[in-house]
């Protein structure tokens, strides 16, 4: 393989995988806050763990205000085993 080449590409791709994983943690969600009055990045934080689901809460990144929730509901069957 030519090094030059392998270099710059993964100089790219490195660049790519990180803006990604930014996004990833920020959901890739931007939500109004009333507080701030504009849509703003918000941060994902767990709020309640249910039987059905795992219930997310949306802060603003710059005034901690709830701005939205989310339902991650599990889909994996129940099964009893008796
Ligand atoms: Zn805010």
């Amino acid at each position: 393989m030519d090094v030059n080449e392998f270099t710059k590409q993964s100089g790219t791709v490195n660049m790519e995988t990180n803006r990604t994983e930014m996004f990833k943690e920020f959901d890739a969600t931007e939500l109004y806050c009333p507080r701030c009055k504009r849509a703003v990045p918000v941060r994902k934080r767990l709020l309640l763990i249910l039987q059905e689901g795992d219930k997310y809460e949306y802060l603003c990144t710059f005034c901690s205000e709830s701005v939205g929730t989310k339902m991650d509901r599990h889909e994996k069957p129940i099964s009893i085993i008796i």
